[in-house]
């Protein structure tokens, strides 16, 4: 399993991964142009603001509607007509999570597949088995007025038996299993698939074995196969694995928007231990009027000791720490959003992914550091900053206990070259 370790939790790829999909119930905004480069730049540049452009399938368009879609998302209005074109083009797909990849792909299997044909027909890889089971919900309520698509999940623990060829047009699997059901147990037939999804490129890749099996299962594929390929992140070696797997790529690319400081005044506060950070926290809670806070702390023992000290004090304080499962951080994490709680301690591992429009302010109890106990910058923009659709204004409290840590204050405001201003608790004037 690929991991990086932070602040003493681990960050699996393909775990923050399935928490973004649990606690995302609508798209992302983000008014960056989408890049599109096309395989062949004569051809016209195909763009669609509605469904209906796309000449569904009516069981189809009906499915889409249903689930509260109105128009294609940004990267939909450009992906899906590539996707759909005649004669079939292979598509390079990057955006962040919650930009409506999945949704995309998901149509495009729905209508690629002839439901009149019992083999299968499309072939799509995701990194995990509960990354795969929330695809297969997506297009099992797409499909849900397409009664004669079928789809199996290849997935570990879906006994099969060898040899009788699969009946369902679509299979969604990991690639472990995917790639026994085309070998092993000769459930598929590789020359008949006709559409092969890779989701989640760049989780399958960092990992080892899947990056292999992917490419195992690719092998099997004709060259006349359409080949899609998704990410959420590009870097060179996500770029050098999907050249690999998807030969003469159109490519589209939408830029996550930049988190900017701009609108977030910033403060510290120079404390002793962390009793008196405690007492700093807690007036600096009491004298404000503050919709909601996030709390981040370097340890989980911290983040439990501060969690347990708040609550006595008689704050609701909801925790959110790394030896919880991906379902209960998912459920904390929407307790919070439903204003249950006010306040949100947590540790570095769980604050990617949560984007609370009415947090106002955000505290580093302790703050962020890398490996080398240096300023860790990018962990800091992540907290506190903003994109553009929070525009609003909001609160930074750095807690300063030693000399190394005052130095690190020093280092992050020279990094944004931003202003971080000393702050007394006993008089909070200035905030307001
Ligand atoms: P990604 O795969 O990029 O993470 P998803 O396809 O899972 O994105 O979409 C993110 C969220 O937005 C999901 O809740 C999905 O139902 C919703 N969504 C996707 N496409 C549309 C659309 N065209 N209109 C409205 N909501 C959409």
């Amino acid at each position: 399993k690929q991991s990086r370790k932070i602040d003493g939790d681990k960050v699996d790829l393909a775990e923050q991964s399935l928490l973004n999909k649990l606690i995302r119930h609508s798209l992302v905004r983000n008014r960056n142009q989408v890049e599109v480069l096309q395989r062949d730049p004569t051809s016209p540049l195909y763009s669609v603001k509605t469904f209906e452009e796309l000449r569904l399938k009516p069981d189809l368009l009906k499915g889409v509607y249903n689930m509260g879609f109105n128009r294609p998302s940004r990267i939909q209005e450009n992906a899906l007509p590539m996707m759909l074109a005649q004669p079939p083009q292979n598509l390079i797909a990057q955006s962040q999570s919650g930009t409506g990849k999945t949704a995309a792909f998901s149509l495009a299997m729905l209508s690629h597949v002839n439901p009149a044909n019992k083999w299968t027909q499309c072939l799509c890889i995701a990194p995990t088995y509960e990354l795969a089971l929330q695809i297969g919900q997506v297009i099992e309520q797409m499909g849900k007025y397409c009664p004669d698509v079928k789809l199996a999940y290849g997935i570990r623990g879906n006994r099969m038996e060898r040899g009788i060829k699969l009946q369902e047009q679509i299979v969604i699997g990991t690639p472990g299993t995917v790639l026994d059901w085309c070998t092993k147990y000769r459930l598929i037939e590789p020359k008949k698939i006709t559409m092969f999804v890779l989701d989640e490129a760049d989780v399958m890749i960092a990992t080892q074995g899947h990056r292999d099996q992917s490419i195992r299962i690719h092998r099997q594929l004709t060259k006349d196969c359409q080949m899609l390929l998704f990410s959420a992140t590009f870097e060179d070696s996500v770029w050098r694995f999907a050249e690999q797997v998807v030969p003469d790529p159109n490519i589209i690319r939408l830029k996550r928007e930049e988190e900017t400081l701009d609108t977030i005044k910033q403060f510290y506060v120079v404390c002793k231990e962390k009793e008196d950070k405690f007492t700093a926290l807690c007036n600096l809670y009491g004298s404000l009027t503050i919709a909601q806070a996030m709390i981040f702390c370097h340890t989980r023992k911290m983040a439990a000791w501060l969690t347990a000290n708040l609550t006595k004090e008689g704050h609701q304080v909801a925790l959110l720490s790394g030896e919880m499962t991906v379902e209960q951080r998912a459920s904390v994490i929407e307790r919070y959003r439903n204003g249950k709680e006010k306040v949100l301690v947590t540790t570095n591992v769980c604050s990617r992914g949560i984007d609370v429009e009415q947090v106002s302010l955000v505290v580093n109890f302790d703050l962020p550091v890398d490996m080398d106990g240096n300023a860790d910058n990018e962990t800091y923009l992540h907290r506190i900053g903003r994109t553009g659709r929070f525009g609003r204004r909001g609160f930074a409290v750095n807690m300063v206990d030693s000399k190394h840590s005052m130095d690190i204050i020093n280092q992050i405001e020279m990094h944004f070259n931003r202003r971080i201003t000393k702050l007394d608790t006993s008089d909070l004037e200035e905030m307001e």
